[in-house]
């Protein structure tokens, strides 16, 4: 892979449209930060809406040098006069929800929050372009979490049946069963992207791949001894978060609007990702990792791998990086993260 780590390389659309513009929600989350900046390298103007915290949040724009590229509003999804105030001030060509309440362990232990963020968010969103900009397309962070990952289905696509598991999942269907709805009682023009998990450096370090990453970098540089983990025969299909924001933007720009898995078709357990992660420098993770059923979640989500036949014949998209060269990605940022004593 040749592409700057953990950097959307995406030089070559350069300048395709001048006059878009995108409003994105959870613009300070992985996410956000990635897509914020190939649509900037698109020629886009980029608005972003981020809720009030008491400390910043936005080093993710930092770390990717654009902050001072994006326009940012204050406001919270689960407070619909703040998505309407963004709606009527943008006036934008395309919407790009990604804000949500996104830990799925969190989603436990605040399930009416993650209710009101992550679902009511959608619907407050949706409600906001019906009345005010009803020609604004809309693009929604559905997950593969809404699948459940139960053994029986171990190949998801978009015809599988949905069985979520946490309170995450719940709150991500009726946001995504939203937007099919608003696409099929109003005409909006509303796509999910079912993406399944997408790392990168820029990954909340309460993600079971950024744990290990940072983990690794720490007892190879003497500063941690061991690493807790929960379930690590739980198996995910992980791919390269800078990959799937472009799927986000190229289902915005079909004819018709469409909801379309996005992932990588290959899955792997925690297990092996700790053995490639501990590999990528010199170490055995059996040395390291201790089984902690305090990370043991009330319900598990056991196997999740992504059919992305539909993206790759319609979207003309890809999964371009591997979880070999994902977790060395991860792996080397945070050594050098660590060694610099951030
Ligand atoms: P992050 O957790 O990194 O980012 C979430 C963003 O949402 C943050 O900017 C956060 O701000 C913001 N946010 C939280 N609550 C609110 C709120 N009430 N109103 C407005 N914004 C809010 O998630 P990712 O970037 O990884 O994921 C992006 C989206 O895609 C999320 O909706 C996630 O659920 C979904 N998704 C992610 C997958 C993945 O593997 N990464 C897989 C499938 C779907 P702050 O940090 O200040 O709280
Ligand atoms: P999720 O798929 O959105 O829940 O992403 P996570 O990265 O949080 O978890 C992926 C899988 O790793 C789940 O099956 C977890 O149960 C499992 N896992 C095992 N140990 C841990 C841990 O210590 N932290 C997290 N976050 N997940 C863990």
């Amino acid at each position: 892979m040749s592409q700057d780590p953990g950097n959307v390389n995406n030089s070559s659309d350069i300048g395709t449209n001048n006059t878009m513009k995108a409003l994105i929600t959870g613009i300070t989350g992985q996410d956000g930060s990635y897509l914020a900046q190939h649509l900037l390298n698109l020629g886009y103007e980029v608005y972003g809406m981020m809720p009030r915290r008491s400390t910043p949040t936005v080093w993710r724009l930092e770390y990717l040098g654009i902050l001072d590229r994006v326009n940012l509003l204050e406001g919270d999804l689960s407070d619909m006069a703040a998505c309407m105030r963004a709606v009527a001030e943008v006036h934008p060509d395309e919407v790009y929800n990604l804000g949500a309440q996104s830990f799925v362990a969190t989603s436990w232990k605040q399930p009416v929050l993650t209710a009101q963020a992550t679902g009511m968010g959608a619907l407050n969103m949706l409600e906001a372009i019906r009345t005010i900009k009803p020609d604004t397309k809309f693009y929604q962070a559905s997950t593969s979490e809404m699948y459940g990952g139960l053994r029986d289905r171990p190949l998801q696509d978009e015809n599988t049946p949905f069985h979520p598991r946490s309170p995450y999942g719940v709150a991500k269907l009726f946001a995504h069963w939203s937007t099919v709805n608003y696409r099929e009682s109003y005409g909006i023009f509303g796509c999910c992207g079912i993406l399944f998990n997408h790392e990168s450096p820029l990954r909340g370090i309460e993600f079971v791949t950024r744990k290990v990453t940072d983990a690794v970098a720490r007892i190879k540089l003497g500063k941690q001894k061991d690493l807790h983990l929960g379930n690590i025969d739980a198996k995910r299909d992980w791919g390269f978060a800078g990959d799937y924001v472009k799927a986000m933007h190229l289902m915005l720009q079909r004819d018709k609007p469409d909801s379309y898995v996005v992932a990588t078709g290959v899955t792997t357990t925690v297990r092996d990702m700790c053995r490639i992660a501990f590999g990528h420098v010199g170490l055995n993770y059996e040395d390291y990792v201790v089984i902690d059923p305090k990370f043991y979640r009330p319900a598990e989500v056991e196997i999740l791998m992504g059919d992305p036949t539909k993206a790759q014949q319609q979207l003309g998209w890809k999964a371009e990086t591997s979880l070999e060269e994902l977790m060395a990605m991860m792996v080397d940022a945070d050594l050098k993260r660590v060694k610099e004593g951030r």
